[in-house]
C-alpha cells in the first residue's frame, strides 16, 4: 500500500481551491476538509447569537459551544457542513456570511480554536485541506503544498455562476468587491495572514479548465506519494 500524505491547498478567494481539493481527495481516497467552511460556520453562529467580535477575547470559552463537523451526502458523494447538528452548507455560502467571515477569521481566539481542530483531523495523514494558512500554519509539514490564484474578475464570475446554479441570490459586482475585500483583508491581517509557503507550487488557473487543473494536481500528488 502506498504511503499517505497531507495536501495543503491555499490561495486567493474563489479560485476553485475547494473544487480542486474535493477532486484530489476523491481520486486518492483521502478526506477532504474545507477549512473556510469552518470559519464560515463560526461566523454564522456569531450572527445567529448576535455575538460581537469584541466579546470573544473577553470570553473565549463561548467558542466551545460551536460544534462543526462534515457529513457525507451519499446522493452527491460530497461532504456537507454541520453546525451544532444542523446542515448549514447553503447558508454559510450566502453573502451575509461572506461579508463578515474575514473579520471573524482575523480574531486570534477563533483561529486557535479552529487550527487546533484542523491539526487533529490531519494527524493520521490522508487529508486534503484547503484554506489560507494550511501550508504555513496548520500543516507546515504537508508533503504537497499548492498555492492557487487567478484574475479577480474571473474568480468573481465563477463564484457568481456557482451561486446561481445553487439558486442562491447573487450580484456579480457585489461578489467582485467581496473577493477583493477578502483577499486584501486576509493578506494583511496580523494572525496567520494569507501567504504562499516557500515550498508551495503555484497554480494560476485563470485560463485553465477544471479538468486541466485536476490532472496537473493529481500528477503532482502521485509524484510526491511515489517519491516517498
Ligand atoms: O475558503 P473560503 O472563501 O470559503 O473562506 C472564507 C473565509 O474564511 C476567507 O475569506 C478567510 O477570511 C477565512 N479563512 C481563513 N483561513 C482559512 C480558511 C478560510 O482565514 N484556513
Amino acid at each position: 500500500m502506498s504511503r499517505k500524505i497531507n495536501i495543503a491547498i491555499d490561495g486567493h478567494s474563489s479560485c476553485g481551491k475547494g473544487t480542486l481539493a474535493k477532486n484530489l481527495a476523491k481520486e486518492l481516497g483521502y478526506m477532504f476538509i474545507d477549512s473556510g467552511a469552518m470559519y464560515r460556520a463560526v461566523t454564522l453562529y456569531l450572527i445567529q447569537h448576535q455575538i460581537t467580535l469584541d466579546e470573544i477575547p473577553k470570553n473565549p470559552s463561548l467558542l466551545l459551544e460551536i460544534d462543526i463537523d462534515f457529513r457525507l451526502d451519499p446522493m452527491i458523494g460530497f461532504y456537507n457542513t454541520y453546525l451544532n447538528g444542523e446542515n448549514v452548507e447553503s447558508e454559510i455560502r450566502g453573502m451575509q456570511v461572506s461579508k463578515w467571515v474575514s473579520e471573524v477569521s482575523a480574531v486570534k481566539e477563533v483561529r486557535n480554536y479552529l487550527v487546533n481542530k484542523q491539526q487533529k483531523m490531519g494527524e493520521d495523514k490522508g487529508v486534503v485541506m484547503d484554506g489560507r494558512d494550511i501550508g504555513t500554519v496548520v500543516f507546515p509539514d504537508a508533503e504537497l503544498k499548492i498555492f492557487m490564484t487567478a484574475e479577480p474578475m474571473v474568480r468573481a464570475k465563477r463564484r457568481y455562476l456557482e451561486l446561481k446554479s445553487k439558486d442562491i441570490e447573487a450580484d456579480l459586482q457585489e461578489i467582485y468587491e467581496n473577493v477583493i475585500h477578502r483577499d486584501r483583508f486576509d493578506s494583511s491581517r496580523e494572525n496567520s495572514p494569507l501567504m504562499q509557503a516557500p515550498d508551495a507550487i503555484v497554480l494560476n488557473n485563470t485560463e485553465m479548465t477544471r479538468d486541466e487543473q485536476a490532472k496537473i494536481a493529481l500528477t503532482w500528488a502521485k509524484g510526491v506519494i511515489l517519491a516517498g
